[in-house]
């Protein structure tokens, strides 16, 4: 966008400077800027090519540390005059910038010399960017107009517009913010009086200063709140049509918010990002549903071992279970992803259910069976102490394995997530005993008795949403 003008900055505090020989003048005659353009650069004259012509410049800003002046200077030689229009489709960069800044100063000067209460003459304030009256005193500040660009969006495509007048090329629907209206209203305003749509789920996107027209333009996205047929205002627009993303044209120049807007849905295939989606956030107001299963049966299970991180196959018992459980689920209808254990007997149980409902499976490291450390692969019946060290898990595992509140540290903040970036989706968390324990306490409350006693059979499902 025109103001993007990174690594240089345009620092725009008030400053009593006085103009040196390099500074830039910026003069602007009936509308028209004095400027040599080359490659798609505006260069402007210096102060010491209108010294001569004793006149006293106001200064403006800086761009780093170039200094911008605004001075009615008479014609310099080798600077032509352009429209800012002509700069705008010519040039780029930080001085099309300053260009598009200091017009928007010029403007503000040059239409107040005089006071609009007594008719006194407006001299500037020497302390702040202000015009002061010598007769009365009154004091104004520069104007800027607010004005908002909207993209509206429905069913995956965006409105895209034509004004009757003026630009030529694609834009959004915009309007002037009107005194007594918030910004959303004059969103939903804009969009009724130019196409007679209601919208709902108003996200801001960015902001941009448009000097050219004086204004600080003000982005939001949007979706079509019911009914999308459009009813165009024909006095106001020329076309108003709903776009996918790749029928979109661009602008021809990257300078505005609006081409940003526009470009930002194509370039996503329509998917903005979630911070300024309205259609993505309200399915986020939608329910997340998770469900949680146990492998099928392995062969340490077979032979009553414990397994916690260790890797084992399914018996055919278990491939079996993991096929009756993928008939569930095709049954259920409603799962969108699977989510699975990076362990072995996880990852096959839930490729054959992903085969049979065909969505995708993405391994979860943090699905990982609870690491019984010292314990692993023992038989579970014939370790004397496993028992008694059972009081011990809480806080502490044997061996360099995980205690329970460890387990439960990683398997929250996993369903956080979860719940988070598939907010509205159904996920089939596939994974192990011991982590579908802690689930059961995320989702459900439940007494230390419950807790201790609670066991999930191979390729059981449980279902919760939130
Ligand atoms: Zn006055």
């Amino acid at each position: 966008m025109i103001q993007d003008i990174f690594p240089s900055h345009l620092n725009n505090s008030y400053q009593a400077k006085q103009p040196q020989p390099e500074s830039f003048i910026l003069c602007f005659q009936e509308g028209r800027l004095l400027a040599k353009i080359a490659d798609g650069v505006p260069h402007f004259p210096r102060f010491q090519e209108i010294a001569a012509q004793d006149i006293a410049p106001v200064y403006l800003f800086s761009v780093d540390d170039e200094a911008f002046f605004l001075a009615d200077a008479a014609a310099i030689t080798g600077y032509p005059a352009y429209t800012m229009r002509e700069l705008r489709d010519q040039c780029a960069g930080k001085y099309l910038y300053a260009a598009f800044t200091a017009y928007h100063l010029h403007l503000w000067y040059a239409d107040n010399r005089f006071c609009g209460r007594c008719r006194g003459t407006m001299h500037p304030d020497a302390a702040e960017r202000a015009l002061v009256c010598t007769d009365c005193g009154k004091k104004i500040y520069p104007r800027l107009n607010p004005a908002v660009i909207v993209g509206v969006i429905s069913k995956g495509r965006i409105l895209i517009t034509r004004y009757r007048r003026g630009y030529a090329h694609n834009a959004l629907v915009a309007g002037f913010t009107e005194i007594g209206e918030t910004l959303e209203e004059t969103v939903q305003r804009e969009v009724m009086e130019e196409t007679g749509l209601r919208v709902r789920n108003i996200r801001y996107y960015k902001s941009q200063p448009w000097g050219m027209a004086q204004d600080i333009l003000m982005g939001f996205f949007c979706e079509a709140d019911g009914d999308d047929t459009i009813r165009m205002d024909d006095q106001e627009l020329k076309s108003a049509v709903w776009c996918k993303p790749e029928e979109i044209e661009l602008q021809p120049q990257q300078h505005s918010l609006t081409n940003e807007m526009m470009k930002l849905f194509r370039d996503t295939n329509g998917q903005l990002p979630r911070e300024y989606n309205p259609v993505q956030a309200d399915a986020a107001d939608q329910k997340t549903r998770i469900y949680f299963t146990r492998h099928g049966e392995t062969t340490m299970n077979a032979e009553n071992h414990i397994s916690g991180v260790t890797d084992c196959d399914l018996t055919g018992n278990g491939i079996l279970q993991a096929q009756q459980l993928a008939a569930v689920c095709a049954q259920q209808g409603d799962i969108d992803l699977i989510l699975c254990s990076p362990l072995k007997r996880a990852r096959k149980t839930a490729e054959i259910i992903a085969a049979q409902i065909h969505v995708p499976v993405v391994t979860e490291e943090r699905l990982r069976e609870w690491d019984y450390g010292a314990y692993e692969d023992q038989p579970r019946d014939q370790t004397p102490d496993f028992q008694a060290a059972k009081r011990e898990f809480g806080v502490r595992m044997k061996g360099g394995g995980e205690s329970l509140l460890q387990l439960a540290h990683r398997v929250y903040q996993c369903i956080d997530d979860i719940r988070q970036q598939y907010a509205g989706m159904t996920v089939l968390c596939v994974c192990h005993g011991g982590v579908c324990r802690i689930a059961e306490t995320y989702f459900r409350d439940m007494s230390t008795d419950a807790f201790s006693h609670f066991f999930m059979g191979n390729c059981e499902l449980r279902q919760y949403e939130q």
